[in-house]
């Protein structure tokens, strides 16, 4: 644990020497976060911390980025989306319309968080995630740095090594701030409607829109690749 606190920190304050204030780190508020929030803080790195409300997160979120901005007196830039393009959806397709089919899925993660984070990292040159490689078969490829191919970005993935485990065990020893939703079985959070609890031995993304046929495409086109779930290969965003 003691080397991936310390592997971790030395790629945050490289991607923060290579690229200052062009560096970004778009936050889940998920669990990876906790360790991300918390190296960045002693490390004394300021990099700009941003995370993307899409309006439908659940309240413990909304509770844990005040418990950080609170905590390491921390400034947590809120980003939304359109709200033109929000009403014309809604008007469109109605409020619940991620259920309706897996194409309106996406277009409501479109919506809601690509366009706002393309917003966001238009002037960046490099943007932090909190992906891991245990996630999904589909992150046993990715690699600390990367070049981003969507956002013409490089992308740095300092927990790629840590274990969920060990995530947990990060959060419990440093008492620090985390979302709660943890302690009731979420490891990947995102907007309250589209996530849910999963039980021992499911896949740590089971708990992301559950209901989509196995052979549906699940992504949220957040990251790079958008690759099958429930086939072995699993890629989707940090958890935004
Ligand atoms: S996770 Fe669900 S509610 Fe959130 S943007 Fe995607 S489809 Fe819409």
């Amino acid at each position: 644990m003691k080397e991936k606190i310390v592997s971790s920190t030395a790629v945050l304050r490289e991607a923060w020497q290579a690229h200052g204030d062009g560096l970004v780190y778009p936050c889940s508020f998920g669990g990876e976060s906790s360790v991300l929030l918390d190296l960045i803080h002693r490390a004394e790195l300021p990099i700009q911390v941003l995370t993307l409300d899409t309006g439908r997160l659940p309240q413990a979120t909304y509770d844990f980025i005040d418990e950080v901005r609170r905590y390491y007196a921390m400034d947590v830039r809120i980003v939304f989306p359109d709200y033109r393009e929000v009403e014309t959806m809604l008007l469109q397709y109605g409020p619940n319309l991620f259920l309706a089919s897996a194409e309106l899925r996406k277009h409501c993660c479109e919506i809601r968080k690509v366009h706002p984070l393309q917003r966001v990292l238009k002037d960046k040159t490099a943007w932090i995630t909190g992906r891991r490689r245990e996630q999904s078969k589909g992150r046993e490829h990715i690699q600390v740095r990367e070049s981003d191919n969507v956002y013409g970005l490089i992308k740095y993935n300092p927990l790629l090594d840590w274990s969920w485990e060990e995530i947990r065990q990060y959060i419990d020893g440093h008492d620090i701030p985390y979302n709660h939703l943890l302690d009731q079985h979420y490891v990947s959070i995102g907007c309250e409607c589209c996530t849910r609890a999963i039980t021992v031995g499911e896949d740590p993304r089971a708990g992301r829109w559950w209901w989509e046929n196995e052979d549906t495409l699940a992504e949220c086109g957040l990251h790079v690749t958008s690759i099958r779930r429930g086939s072995g290969e699993n890629e989707q965003g940090e958890g935004i």
